[in-house]
């Protein structure tokens, strides 16, 4: 049974063979469904021609989306951390506040934001975990992709505590198909360096890196800065433990592969940039995050100029008012007017980082999802541009058409 939906929009996603780019739009344009499988993208005549004729959505027909880092498991503490004040004063609050979580309000925080993931258009996700408890909220939503199960501690003793510890909850999941769990690293200024380097070593992970100008000062300066000063009791041991390097990409990009994500990157320098594009290791951008935190966003600009693979995510509600991609970038079309909404709509195509290779792309024989984004009668010029700067600045619901299934490729 081949279900034909028409629309005065198609986006297909990313280009085929071109990760970083948007397949043109279609105008006029349909897909043809089989259950929750891509038969054929096109113009409608042609695919009506094949498949007869379809019903017609007043709306942008596109795949689903990635939400490449997000933390759900601190969904309930929306709007109780302060921001403004950078990281290290950011993480001080951030501790002092989780202590006073109650019992049972994570998980039904989690429930309602896997929902909002939903209803934001989400397929993917590279989700941070430091108990895996947001496992199950996230199968119970249909979501695939990466949970990257932190593991960090600074002294030697701590980090092997933390590592077992969590080896044990990871034996313990049951992951569904589409859904991977992996030991990950935090960032460098919260594991010793040969920990990290060992994670880094040990297969796919992401990092928050460089996302604040104190990480540059932690692995390059003597006194290692505010980071430095939070473990004032190691003392010299410190500086014994710590990596170093001239910069936060400088003190890892020997570790960095393509089967990494880097998180954040706000405080890059020129040469920064060029050793992480030659690392292959996918960035990932957190806009909202950076400004409320940090006040400072990522150089887009220099990021795209360089080749380096992006995608886009939230981080948690802790620092960010929604979990909807495109409403991270529709920030960055506001900021960085040069940078057009059909360049930044891959970054939220983005789903071969996380393992989730048939998201982003209507591709005949896959299922990568497929939304519609209601027009409600609008007829903008440019369908990219309306889907990031209006449908997603104002957070709009998308419909869902089709969801997504993980597995082989039927070929058509
Ligand atoms: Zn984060």
């Amino acid at each position: 049974m081949i279900r034909v939906v028409a629309a005065p929009w198609v986006l297909p996603g990313l280009a085929p063979g071109a990760p970083a780019a948007s397949a043109p739009a279609i105008a006029d344009g349909a897909v043809a469904l089989e259950g929750e499988r891509v038969r054929a993208v096109g113009p409608r005549a042609e695919v009506e021609a094949r498949f007869g004729p379809g019903e017609r959505l007043d709306a942008v027909l596109l795949p689903a989306l990635v939400n490449a880092h997000l933390h759900l498991e601190l969904s309930h503490m929306k709007g109780w951390v302060a921001g403004g004040e950078g990281l290290p004063g950011w993480i001080q609050l951030f501790v002092a506040a989780r202590r006073r979580t109650r019992e049972g309000e994570p998980e039904e925080a989690m429930g309602m934001a896997a929902e909002d993931l939903v209803r934001a258009g989400v397929a993917a996700v590279g989700d941070i975990s430091n108990t895996l408890d947001s496992l199950a909220p996230l199968a119970a939503a249909g979501l695939g992709g990466t949970i990257f199960h932190e593991v960090f501690g600074f002294t030697p003793e701590r980090f092997e505590e933390a590592r077992a510890a969590a080896r044990q909850v990871r034996e313990a999941a049951a992951p569904p198909p589409g859904l991977r769990v992996v030991e990950s690293p935090h960032a460098i200024y919260s594991t010793n360096a040969a920990a990290l380097r060992a994670l880094l070593r040990s297969g796919p992970g992401s990092l928050h890196l460089a996302e604040d100008p104190a990480e540059r000062a932690f692995c390059a300066t003597e006194s290692a800065g505010p980071f430095g000063r939070m473990y004032a009791t190691l003392g010299a041991a410190l500086h014994a433990l710590r990596i170093t390097g001239r910069s936060p990409v400088d003190a890892v990009k020997a570790e960095l592969r393509p089967h990494h994500l880097a998180v954040h990157c706000v405080d890059l320098d020129d040469e920064d940039l060029r050793a992480l594009a030659a690392t292959g290791a996918t960035v990932v951008l957190c806009p909202r995050s950076n400004r409320y935190i940090l006040g400072a966003l990522p150089r887009l600009e220099a990021l795209l100029a360089a080749g380096i693979p992006l995608a886009v995510g939230t981080d948690s509600l802790a620092s960010a008012p929604s979990l909807a991609p495109l409403a991270e970038l529709a920030l960055l079309r506001r900021e960085v007017p040069a940078v057009a909404a059909t360049r930044l709509l891959p970054l939220a195509w983005n789903g071969a980082a996380l393992a989730a290779p048939h998201v982003g792309r209507l591709a005949p024989g896959a299922a990568p999802g497929v939304l519609a984004a209601p027009l409600e009668g609008a007829r903008p010029p440019d369908p990219a541009e309306w889907l990031v700067s209006t449908f997603g600045a104002e957070e709009r619901p998308f419909t869902w058409l089709a969801r997504q299934r993980p597995g082989p490729e039927r070929p058509e």
